[in-house]
C-alpha cells in the first residue's frame, strides 16, 4: 500500500512534477486543496520557513505526513532579490500580478548593472507530522545570469530572461523535458528522493520476525 502525503499546493504543474517522482519511491500525493485545507500565509522572509510554515499548516489540517516548497529567482546585484517575493516582484495595489510585470520590473532593477549572475532557488521541507522536531528540508538551485532581452517561449515566469551560459540559451529556450531535468526543483525533487528512500525503508526488526 502507497504511503499518502498531502502535498502544500493545488498548483496542478508541481502536482504533476512531484507525484511522478515520488510514485516511484511508495508515495502517493494528495493536493491540500482536495482535503479542504486552504491556502497558508507565507509571511516570511527565507524560503526554508515559508516552505515549513506551508507544509505544518497542511500537516496540522489533516494529521498527514506533508510536503511545501517554495522557490524563486535569487539576483546577487540585487541583494538576493527577488528571491521570496518572485511569483509577486511587481505587484500592484489591486493584488494582480504577471509574469509580464515581474519581468519589467527585474529589467528595469538590472539596468547598468555589470554583474548579472542569479540563481534559481528551491526548497522542499517534508514533516512526518505538524510538531515534527526534524523536518527534512533540500534545497536546489540553477545558476544563470539576467539577460536585458527575452529569449525563447517555454517554460514561465522569469524563464525567457534566465540565461544558462553552459547551454547558451535561457531557460525558455530550452525544451521542456530538458528543463525539468536540469531545474532547481529537479535538483531539489533528486535529494528529496534520496532522504525519502531512507525515510520509508521498512523496519528490519519487522522483516525479520
Ligand atoms: P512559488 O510557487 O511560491 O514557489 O513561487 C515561485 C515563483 O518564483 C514563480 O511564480 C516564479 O516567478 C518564480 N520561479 C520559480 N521557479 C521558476 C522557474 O522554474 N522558472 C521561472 N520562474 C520561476
Amino acid at each position: 500500500m502507497k504511503n499518502r502525503i498531502v502535498l502544500a499546493s493545488n498548483n496542478p504543474g508541481k502536482l504533476k512534477e512531484f507525484s511522478a517522482s515520488l510514485s516511484a519511491a511508495g508515495i502517493e500525493m494528495v493536493p491540500q486543496g482536495r482535503l479542504g485545507v486552504t491556502e497558508a500565509e507565507e509571511p516570511f522572509g527565507t524560503f526554508v520557513e515559508n516552505a515549513l510554515a506551508k507544509a505544518r499548516h497542511a500537516s496540522r489540517a489533516t494529521g498527514l505526513p506533508a510536503l511545501a516548497d517554495d522557490s524563486g529567482l535569487c539576483v546577487r546585484a540585487l541583494g538576493g532579490a527577488p528571491g521570496v517575493h518572485s511569483a509577486r516582484y511587481a505587484q500592484l495595489a489591486d493584488g494582480t500580478r504577471s509574469d509580464a510585470a515581474n519581468n519589467a520590473r527585474l529589467v528595469a532593477d538590472m539596468a547598468g548593472q555589470a554583474d548579472r549572475r542569479g540563481c534559481y532557488v528551491a526548497v522542499l521541507v517534508y514533516i512526518r507530522s505538524a510538531d515534527d522536531p526534524r523536518p527534512i528540508v533540500v534545497e536546489g538551485s540553477w545558476d544563470g545570469e539576467v539577460l536585458a532581452e527575452p529569449r525563447g517561449d517555454n517554460g514561465f515566469g522569469y524563464d525567457p530572461y534566465f540565461y544558462l551560459p553552459d547551454l547558451g540559451m535561457t531557460a525558455a529556450e530550452l525544451p521542456l523535458e530538458q528543463k525539468n531535468m536540469l531545474s532547481h526543483r529537479a535538483r531539489a525533487l533528486r535529494a528529496l528522493l534520496q532522504a525519502l528512500r531512507t525515510e520509508y525503508q521498512p523496519n528490519p526488526a519487522t522483516l525479520a520476525s
